[in-house]
């Protein structure tokens, strides 16, 4: 059993911290909300009164925040100076490389190993501990961490130095934030034609424009009963967090001079959307704006 303290108990770090427990670790779980709290104490975690109460004799650090400014707070004002000096720590938000490379630079430099080790899979992924990990850091704290990420993915990939998790988080998530567009313009355009999404399903799930959006995730009610679209769009992950990661997605471009035309303007379709109102929504809820209604 390892005493992991859990910081960012939201839609995606309650059921991974869930399966921490379910493999007989200690979980000491913060969030500024108390309702992400509770539910990690109805899963047998214990809830801290703040971030560095959460590091009391910790082993493990792991943080699932929104967004790098929440990261470089939550490591500047609680985990650098406050985690036991023998602490690993995990970060698996989804952050711009700067930040991630920063606040590494910062644990490195405070004789901490650290990984970044954003996730694929979506919250269903979460719960069932099937996530993808991309995962940047040195050769020792990667195996440092392979155990605990094991417990809540499936695939663990290390990519690199410190910043190459996010960096191919944000490759992976400019392919989805395109090619769920893709998708919800094709089934739209099918329903105008008189076409069934049902037998457009059974012939594009099969063919050659296969993707994840369409058979995980598809934006239209039906055919994947699991998906968003069957509850009103109820995130999941949401447009603006698709939008942050488009955003990273353009900013790591422009710091290399690549030109990547299709994620700027899978981009201003993202922010055109939560522009209307629907943040919060499920970033598959793009096909109602895509598709008039
Ligand atoms: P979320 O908003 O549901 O959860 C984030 C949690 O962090 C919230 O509960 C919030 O209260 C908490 N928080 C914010 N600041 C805090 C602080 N200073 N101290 C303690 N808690 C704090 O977001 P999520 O969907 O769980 O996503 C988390 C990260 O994972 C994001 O970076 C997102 O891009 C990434 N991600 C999400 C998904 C998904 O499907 N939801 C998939 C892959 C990656």
């Amino acid at each position: 059993m390892t005493r992991i303290a859990f910081i960012g108990l939201g839609n995606m770090g309650l059921p991974m911290a869930k399966n921490l427990l379910t493999a007989g670790h200690y979980v000491m779980g913060f969030d500024l909300v108390e309702s992400a709290l509770a539910g990690l104490v109805a899963a047998g975690g214990k809830a801290a009164t703040s971030a560095t109460a959460s590091l009391d004799a910790a082993e493990v650090v792991i943080t699932m925040l929104p967004e790098g400014k929440h990261v470089r707070e939550v490591y500047g004002n609680a985990v650098i100076s406050n985690a036991p000096s023998e602490a690993l720590l995990i970060d698996c938000s989804t952050i711009d490389v700067e930040s991630a490379r920063a606040v590494a630079a910062n644990a490195t430099e405070a004789g901490f190993d650290m990984v970044d080790a954003p996730v694929s899979g979506g919250t269903g992924g979460a719960e069932a501990g099937s996530l993808t990990f991309m995962v940047g850091g040195g050769n020792l704290a990667f195996e440092r961490a392979k155990p605990y990420l094991d417990v809540m993915g499936k695939t663990i990939v290390h990519t690199g130095g410190a910043g190459n998790g996010q960096a191919a988080k944000i490759c992976n998530n400019m392919i989805l934030g395109i090619s769920m567009i893709a998708v919800c313009e094709s089934f739209s355009m099918a329903e105008k034609l008189g076409l069934d999404a049902q037998k457009l399903f059974d012939i594009t799930s099969t063919s050659s424009s296969q993707c994840w959006a369409m058979t995980n995730y598809l934006p239209v009610p039906g055919p994947v009963p699991n998906s968003p679209a069957n509850r009103d769009y109820q995130a999941g992950f949401t447009a603006a967090m698709m939008a942050k990661d488009l955003n990273l997605a353009q900013d790591a471009a422009r710091s290399t001079g690549h030109d990547a035309q299709l994620g700027a303007h899978a981009l201003k379709l993202y922010e055109q959307f939560v522009g209307q109102g629907n943040a919060p929504l499920d970033f598959s809820g793009i096909y109602r704006m895509i598709h008039g209604n």
